[in-house]
């Protein structure tokens, strides 16, 4: 037997816990396009990506080939204290909608970070560790990514410096607590610490940031600092593959009780618990051996699949990053400032995108009131106060759920909980009282925007 052959399943430990990750490029038949060089527009190699990722991580980066990596021992005993995490069946859900449908929701939320996110950054942090570093840099928008990865890094005694969207990091005062409390250094961005910090600031007084700034900065401290490197927490091929143990646990549940899905549902940001969700239903789906609906959710206010181009694109704003392939809404684009429902990265990770230019997924945008009234009825019944961005997802699971009443169809409908929504409160205080809106962005405003895509042969 090759490895291509075989099955998930003899990679389960006895806890059915996975013991490899997952790599659905290897199954792709049209890969994902390579990231490329900003300067030579030449595909990056692992000797271009080594200064600003960790070694491992750049050759998990580069890897269309291995179905299967190996989770180390380390980062499997770290994985123990909250996984596998729960597949719930939404019986008071559906009995409160009086649907035929089967409703069930993988739970990412029961861990300290309050979402999916700590599944990349404990993997991350432990390559840093392999490597010698001393520390790590990111950025953070909603605080999500640089909780998780404050703990993940705490766990192996590293150093982690977050530049914090400094919009959020005034509003979200709870959450940048929290990342110092896991010992992380947080500084709002744009920054003076960094040339390009001060450069946006000269050129934008006033700004209160945007994560493709922060990407920036945080790029720029960890190419100079020796012992440093820099993380992401979505996009990138490596995030997929670390979030791919949320679909094999996912597969492994419903397989132990014969339960075929008819649609998977996700929300997508930058596309990492999506593209995890659906990996081995993908493989399987690509490979002709079973046929799912895949829908990723996305907000009206920042609709990268919907309404973007699919083009090579800057990942920051400073264009110091390689450039993706990616269905994107160009660097430049911030979603308007009363969008509260985060999800508001400019583009779409490579592999999502090339799956859904194949037609081999649908997706649907949102407007944010009506994600928050989902939300809600979501977390009536349910026992759980979702985060804005898995409400998303939550959305349209409970208007397939309903469609369901008018045929009668007893479907099977899987979404992914990504997290909690505790620190999203004033968020969901702007719902109740009614001042929250629904942007969208106009043509118009988009097309200034595609502009500024670079032009690539
Ligand atoms: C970050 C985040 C997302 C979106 O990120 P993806 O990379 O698209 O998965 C969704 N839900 C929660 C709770 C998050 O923290």
């Amino acid at each position: 037997m090759t490895t291509k052959e075989i099955p998930y399943k003899i990679y389960l430990e006895e806890n059915e816990m996975p013991q490899a990750w997952y790599n659905l490029r290897a199954d792709m038949i049209n890969k994902p396009a390579p990231l490329i060089h900003p300067g030579t527009h030449q595909p990056m190699t692992l000797e271009d990506l080594a200064p600003v990722f960790c070694e491992e991580l750049c050759k998990q980066e580069l890897n269309n080939e291995d179905p299967f990596i190996e989770i180390p021992q380390e980062i499997r005993d770290f994985y123990k204290m909250y996984r596998p995490s729960p597949l719930v069946r939404a019986y008071c859900l559906e009995e409160k909608l009086g649907t035929p449908a089967k409703i069930y929701y993988k739970f990412e939320g029961n861990n300290t970070s309050g979402s999916h996110k700590l599944n990349s950054a404990i993997a991350q942090a432990y390559y840093a560790k392999q490597q010698g570093l001393k520390g790590v840099t990111t950025e953070t928008g909603a605080g999500q990514w640089g909780t998780a990865l404050s703990m993940a890094c705490s766990y192996f005694d590293l150093d982690c410096k977050v530049f914090m969207v400094k919009v959020s990091y005034e509003q979200k005062p709870f959450r940048r607590e929290v990342m110092r409390t896991y010992g992380a250094d947080v500084t709002p961005s744009p920054s003076t610490t960094t040339e390009i910090g001060k450069k946006i600031l000269a050129d934008h007084p006033g700004t209160t940031g945007s994560l493709g700034c922060a990407i920036s900065e945080a790029v720029e401290v960890a190419t100079s600092t020796p012992g440093y490197r820099y993380v992401l927490g979505s996009v990138l091929n490596q995030v997929l593959l670390h979030q791919s143990i949320i679909g094999l646990e996912t597969k492994a549940a419903l397989d132990k009780y014969g339960i075929v899905p008819d649609m998977i549902i996700g929300c997508a940001g930058g596309g990492s618990n999506l593209g995890g969700l659906i990996a081995p239903f993908m493989g399987e789906k690509i490979k002709g051996n079973a046929d799912y609906r895949i829908v990723a959710v996305e907000p009206q206010s920042c609709p990268s699949f919907t309404r973007g181009k699919y083009a090579y694109d800057f990942c920051d704003t400073g264009m110091v990053c390689p450039l993706a392939k990616m269905y994107t809404l160009g660097s430049g684009f911030i979603p308007a400032a009363n969008h509260a429902g985060g999800l508001r990265y400019h583009g779409m990770s490579p592999v999502l995108s090339q799956l859904y230019d194949d037609g081999l997924m649908e997706a649907i945008s949102v407007p944010q009131t009506e994600v928050f009234a989902a939300a809600e009825e979501f977390a009536r019944v349910e026992g759980i106060l979702p985060a804005p961005e898995s409400s998303h997802a939550i959305k349209v699971a409970l208007d397939e759920a309903k469609k369901c009443i008018e045929t009668g169809e007893e479907k099977t409908i899987v979404f992914g909980l990504t997290g909690t929504g505790y620190f999203d409160m004033v968020a969901y205080e702007k719902f109740h009282d009614g001042v929250m809106d629904d942007y969208i962005p106009t043509d118009e405003e988009l097309q200034k925007y595609f502009e500024t895509l670079p032009k690539i042969d």
